[in-house]
């Protein structure tokens, strides 16, 4: 773990030099209209870099980069081992970079600072060498044919990836993408955030420093409705894998569909319930976790426990408990100081959208028990404090719409039917939560939860041995573990008559 004070981060901060330019079949370049946009911290104001803006032309040139390299074979045809040679000293130079990473994005999107170290870097990486590891120690099937046939199901890679993902955790998700990606042999455009362009950007030179054959991994920064319309209607990409908004996600299926029928899979928005029930084991240690569950990362996780349903019979004491958890534990900071652990929204449309939403939460009734306006005076002027919501209803706003900020909604119920229907009253489905020391109603809960992760007495577990995704309009697919290979390889069935 790092020892470096704000002031170092700060005084690294000054004299880092930054990459800013696209990185297309092996070599960085401005954009071809020569168009850049501001890049601002939500650090403290600062421009950062003027990057360059991408739009179709530069989709055209690198989806042909990387339609000729996944034809030539340089990556696609290597040996599974060669491929992970490569990929692990990738996973190598992140490790080794990471100070310098976790720089960008704390600079970049204004999370902690401690967090991107401690939790995006090792992450990113992780995803990486995990996916390398698995890639030559998984084996193709001979099916049951009669004697005179030989039937072979094999894998194949689907060939151009174009990869569009999200700001609130840049490097780690672009790479829960770019692992299976690479490691299943096909070559990937990726496009990050306008928000957050400078990890990605940089981490296309560790990749050529690993090994990586130029064109293999292009990355093109600028904004969705330019560079990212230029994939997603693109019509030499095979596949379009997308974390984001369920509003961006909706677009890119019906992009899919008008032009060539790329695979589409999608990881979007949520609203996930964190559901404590009267006999949970520890209700201190329940309560820590429903506040990291919605103050964590500022509350800008897709994953963020922004809907506490808590049994009656508890909850003012449990509300209680949660209230203090937040204020000991979770006030916001400076983003570049070690200690902090809410740093600053993204940027001032966040700021609005979030305050909007606890706006309405006031309008709508429920009753504010902590926070609900902006710190004045901060360095940024984007530190909004955890806020929290009690006699939230399930059809207000705050108990519906994905806020991506830090606003919890808390609901009280009576009855565990009652529970699983409330948890259950959303389009999202992407996680869920329940606290409970009985065996049996944590696991009808489990069932009865339409989530693609549920977790119990505990809240945001996982790691890349299980398959992270949502039901509903949380997505389709899945990222991480081996089901991720699904979405980047198609399946191939060979019939030979013997
Ligand atoms: P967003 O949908 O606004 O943008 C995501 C990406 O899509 C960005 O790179 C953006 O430039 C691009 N984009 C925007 N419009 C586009 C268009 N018309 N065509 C092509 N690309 C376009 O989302 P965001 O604000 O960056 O991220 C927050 C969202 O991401 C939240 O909804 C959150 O829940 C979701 N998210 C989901 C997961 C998950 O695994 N399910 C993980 C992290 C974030």
């Amino acid at each position: 773990m790092t020892t470096m004070t704000a002031s170092d981060w700060r005084a690294r901060a000054d004299s880092q030099e930054l990459v800013s330019q696209a990185f297309i079949d092996g070599s960085y370049t401005p954009a071809r209209s020569g168009e850049t946009f501001d890049d601002y911290s939500p650090v403290d104001g600062r421009l950062l870099a003027r990057v360059a803006s991408c739009d179709v032309e530069d989709a055209d040139l690198a989806v042909a980069a990387a339609r000729r390299t996944f034809a030539e074979g340089c990556w696609s045809r290597q040996a599974p081992s060669a491929r992970q040679a490569v990929l692990l000293r990738l996973a190598a130079l992140i490790e080794a970079n990471s100070e310098e990473l976790a720089m960008l994005e704390t600079l970049d999107m204004g999370k902690p600072i401690g967090d991107a170290l401690s939790v995006d870097l090792p992450a990113a990486a992780r995803a990486i060498r995990w996916s390398a590891e698995a890639i030559d120690k998984i084996y193709d099937e001979v099916a049951p044919t009669p004697e005179d046939q030989l039937g072979l199901v094999t894998r194949e890679p689907v060939g151009v990836v174009a990869a569009i993902v999200p700001w609130n955790f840049p490097l780690m998700m672009a790479c829960w993408k770019l692992g299976p990606a690479l490691a299943t042999g096909n070559s990937v455009v990726l496009k990050p955030s306008e928000k957050s362009p400078l990890s990605a950007l940089r981490l296309a030179a560790l990749a050529v420093e690993a090994g990586l054959p130029a064109g293999v991994l292009n990355v093109l920064p600028g904004f969705g409705h330019k560079v990212g319309q230029g994939l997603s209607r693109h019509d030499d990409v095979d596949t379009l894998v997308f974390t984001g908004s369920t509003r961006v996600g909706r677009r890119l299926m019906v992009d899919a569909g008008e032009t060539n029928m790329k695979r589409v899979w999608l990881e979007a928005g949520g609203k996930s319930p964190n559901i404590v029930f009267a006999d949970a084991p520890d209700l201190e240690e329940a309560a820590e976790a429903a506040a990291a569950a919605i103050a964590f990362n500022q509350g800008e996780v897709c994953t963020a426990g922004t809907r506490l349903l808590v049994e009656n019979s508890i909850r003012e004491e449990f509300v209680s408990r949660v209230v203090a958890a937040l204020e000991h534990h979770w006030v916001p900071g400076d983003p570049l100081d070690p200690t902090t652990r809410v740093g600053a929204l993204v940027d001032g449309t966040q700021m609005e959208t979030v305050l909007g939403f606890i706006e309405s939460g006031k309008a709508e009734g429920a009753s504010l028990r902590l926070g609900g306006a902006p710190l004045s005076g901060s360095l940024c002027g984007l530190l909004v404090p955890p806020t929290v919501f009690d006699d939230v209803t399930p059809k207000m706003r705050i108990a519906q719409e994905e806020i991506f900020g830090p606003v919890l909604s808390v609901i009280g119920f009576d009855e565990f039917d009652e529970a699983m229907t409330i948890a259950n009253d959303t389009i999202y489905g992407l996680a869920a939560a329940v606290w409970t020391r009985d065996l049996s109603k944590a696991h009808r809960a489990a069932r009865a939860l339409r989530a693609g992760s549920v977790w119990v007495n505990q809240y945001d577990g996982g790691d890349m041995t299980a398959p992270f995704g949502g039901f509903k309009q949380s997505g389709n697919g899945r990222d991480k573990s081996l089901h991720a290979f699904d979405k980047y390889t198609e399946l191939k069935a060979t019939w030979i008559k013997i």
